[in-house]
């Protein structure tokens, strides 16, 4: 088994008859075969080969088995979004009347599909708050099939303990399903804990500089080959253009994450310091509520950082406005660095009983730390705070 850093460069497809370096771009819908009996075979699945870019392509099966090298995965799938990733999870593996225990720390869209999508087919889910990890089994049920849980959390970067979940798991017989966007897997591998499935937003880190969606669903075998069946006739299939992109991506992700961690554990000290600002949350650091399980399961702290500033809503927007460098986008892990201001643009929607159930408060902000020096992103933060 290679180390991450060499299989995410050096895994790829075979060379072609021009005997390129570096992997080139497969744009085409389909594959050609040689008579009859090799497109019934492939068919057939007696043999491994490319039929339709919606089931597989070069390209999106290179990213797919760096991807499974560098979670210790079997199998996996690589979707458009995120989003297409973690609904055709559900959708392959879950029947009408099954039931998912999930914390209320999840990613906006994913909580929308629990509460307003998944129970249309009769699926449901119930929620266990981020410091309870101690109610999860009494919410259990007979039906009860996925544990689903994601670490760091989103926005509020709050931790699980991934030994526990995979416990729990095990002792009921469920399959622990991990989203690990915040992490990538340079920094956490779930599989280690006890999941079976592990899915990222390939869009953040994993792209690394803000170009294309994507996503990927890695674990088992015999569960992978079920999502693979449903997205080969559902077409959540990622681009191979995306998927070129992402596999080179992967062969800078080891460099890029540890220098995001190091600017974001030294822009978290620094925010420590700021009299402006309170609760400042990142993994990383000793005062964090969760330090000792972070520096169980993570090998960094990540690169998005979560604080309040005093004075809530308005100092929150007036922070936002008086920025010069850093980003206001939807995005995170890119290399620029981006502040957000949650309560006000992507929890906006919830109220505000809501918003403080998933730790959004009206002061609440956040920043994914980018590749910049990190004394101009400093500086840039620390003029906004003379604003005030
Ligand atoms: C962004 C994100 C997603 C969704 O990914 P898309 O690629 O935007 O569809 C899922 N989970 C987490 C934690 C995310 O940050």
């Amino acid at each position: 088994m290679k180390k991450l850093e060499t299989a995410a460069i050096r895994i790829q497809n075979e060379r072609s008859q021009f005997k390129e370096h570096s992997v080139p771009l497969f744009l085409t819908s389909s594959f050609v075969f040689d008579d009859a009996e090799d497109m019934r075979a492939s068919f057939a699945e007696e043999k491994e080969t490319n039929i339709y870019s919606r089931f597989t392509n070069p390209n999106t099966s290179e990213f797919v088995e760096k991807m499974c090298a560098l979670e210790g995965a079997e199998a996996g799938y690589a979707f458009a979004t995120g989003m297409a990733a973690v609904f055709s999870t559900f959708a392959a593996l879950l029947n009408s009347g099954d039931h998912i225990v999930s914390c209320r720390s999840v990613f906006g869209s994913t909580h929308t599909l629990f509460t307003k999508f998944l129970p249309k087919w009769n699926i449901t889910t119930s929620y266990f708050k981020i410091d309870e990890l101690d109610t999860i089994e009494s919410i259990i049920t007979s039906k009860t099939k996925i544990l689903y849980a994601e670490t760091p959390t989103n926005p509020a970067v709050a931790i699980l303990d991934l030994e526990k979940l995979g416990a729990i798991a095990k002792k009921h017989n469920l399959l622990l399903v991990v989203d690990n966007c915040f992490a990538t897997p340079y920094l956490q591998n779930p599989i280690k804990f006890g999941a079976d499935l592990v899915i990222h937003s390939a869009t953040k880190l994993i792209d690394g500089q803000g170009r294309v969606l994507g996503g990927v669903t890695v674990g088992k075998k015999e569960l992978i080959r079920e999502i693979y069946l449903f997205a080969r006739n559902t077409g959540p299939a990622l681009s191979p253009f995306n998927a070129w992109i992402l596999s080179k991506s992967l062969e800078t992700l080891s460099v890029r994450v540890k220098k995001h961690c190091k600017n974001a554990l030294k822009i978290a000290q620094f925010l420590e310091k700021n009299e402006m600002v309170t609760d400042v949350k990142y993994p990383f650091l000793p005062s964090y509520p969760h330090y000792e399980i972070a520096k169980k399961q993570m090998k960094m702290g990540g690169n998005v950082i979560a604080f309040q500033i005093k004075g809530g809503l308005h100092a929150g927007r007036t922070f936002l406005d008086s920025l010069k460098m850093c980003s206001l986008s939807a995005n995170l892990g890119d290399s620029r660095t981006i502040v957000t201001h949650p309560a006000s643009t992507t929890h906006s929607k919830l109220t505000k009983e809501d918003r403080l159930e998933v730790g959004i408060t009206d002061g609440l902000v956040r920043i994914s730390i980018g590749l910049e020096h990190v004394k101009d992103i400093k500086n840039d933060l620390k003029n906004a705070f003379a604003a005030l």
